[in-house]
């Protein structure tokens, strides 16, 4: 998979993209990530990428052009047809693990990174093929939501990850969070390991840990279980664990 990042601080992503799984995926050859300076695509001597906002207001906003020119210099290198163009915008649909999985089928990617004010309106009207945001909060600009972005993407792609069992436990796969884990020392600070997961019995070791990932669901995150795909005995624990509750 190919995804060509373009933004106003290429830096920024040297440290993240080399480290882990990330890079483990860039020296297998699962991932090529190439990341641009939207300012390479400017023409006056000062390589102006921002202005300021029609109408008035604080603050500058990224031009149309060099992203423009950005995006057509990449297609006419690499793949002239059609490439999800991502806009990181607070204003886009939210990413989560369902997206993230839909983004690791496609073959080829951009992500163009906002900064200061946000970028030219016509940018998100005429040449993005998708908006998107990392949560409901506003970043300083695009690189971390960048980052974010082809992080959860990598782990996702066959042979990123040591083992692809652990992707199917992981919170999120199925609607549901991830169950409780220990390691060893089987009692810390008197604090034990449920005597279940030292029993060898791999039954009861799987119906525990699908029973703590629904009730860890129910209690952290009971939005989630409205799309879970959950059996009559699975409801009857919520109910069963709510009403002990009260
Ligand atoms: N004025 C814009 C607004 O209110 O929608 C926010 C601009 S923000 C300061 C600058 C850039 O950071 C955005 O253009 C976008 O690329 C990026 N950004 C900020 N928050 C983000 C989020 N939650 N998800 C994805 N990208 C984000």
């Amino acid at each position: 998979m190919r995804i060509d990042i373009l933004c106003l601080f290429p830096e920024m992503f040297a440290s993240p993209f080399e480290q882990s799984i990330v890079k483990r995926a860039k020296e297998r050859a699962i991932i090529d990530i190439v990341v641009h300076n939207i300012r390479d695509h400017t023409h006056d001597k000062h390589r102006t990428v921002d202005d300021y906002s029609c109408g008035g207001g604080p603050g500058m906003l990224l031009k149309p052009e060099p992203i423009f020119e950005a995006v057509e210099a990449i297609k006419e290198q690499t793949n002239p047809g059609e490439i999800p163009i991502i806009l990181l915008t607070p204003q886009g649909r939210l990413f989560t693990q369902q997206v993230a999985r839909e983004l690791a089928s496609c073959s080829h990617l951009m992500l163009v990174c906002g900064h200061y004010e946000g970028v030219d309106e016509r940018v998100r009207e005429h040449l993005a093929t998708d908006e998107i945001s990392i949560g409901d909060y506003v970043l300083s600009g695009g690189e971390l939501a960048a980052m974010v972005v082809v992080d959860a993407i990598a782990r996702l792609l066959p042979g990123a990850l040591g083992s692809q069992v652990s992707l199917n436990s992981d919170s999120h796969n199925d609607g549901l969070l991830e169950y409780p884990q220990y390691t060893r020392p089987k009692t810390y600070r008197g604090w034990s390991v449920p005597s279940v997961l030292l029993s060898g019995n791999h039954g009861e070791i799987a119906l525990w840990r699908r029973r703590e990932a629904i009730l860890r669901t129910a209690k952290q995150r009971p939005d989630l279980l409205r799309k879970a795909t959950l059996s009559t005995e699975e409801r009857k624990w919520i109910s069963e664990s709510l009403s002990s509750q009260k």
